[in-house]
């Protein structure tokens, strides 16, 4: 004889309007509007850090300081 108690748990998360996302202690920004359209634009890892917005292609390097500029 057996009995089988297990209840899967169902958790239905709410979709709020955070576009944030937390990998330990690092807060990640998955979403960021356009300057310019004001739509979302979508972030590309390579070969460089961007996001691009899929309304005007405006396109902006994020995470990158600026290193090889000429004073
Ligand atoms: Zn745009």
């Amino acid at each position: 004889m057996s009995q089988k108690t297990e209840k899967p748990k169902k958790k239905e998360e709410p979709k709020v309007y955070t576009y944030y996302e937390i990998k330990g202690d690092k807060i990640i920004r998955k979403l960021k509007k356009c300057p310019r359209c004001g739509s979302f634009m979508a972030q590309h890892k390579g070969p460089r850090p961007r996001w691009t917005c899929g309304g005007c292609s405006y396109t902006e390097y994020s995470g990158i300081e600026k290193t090889s500029e000429h004073k």
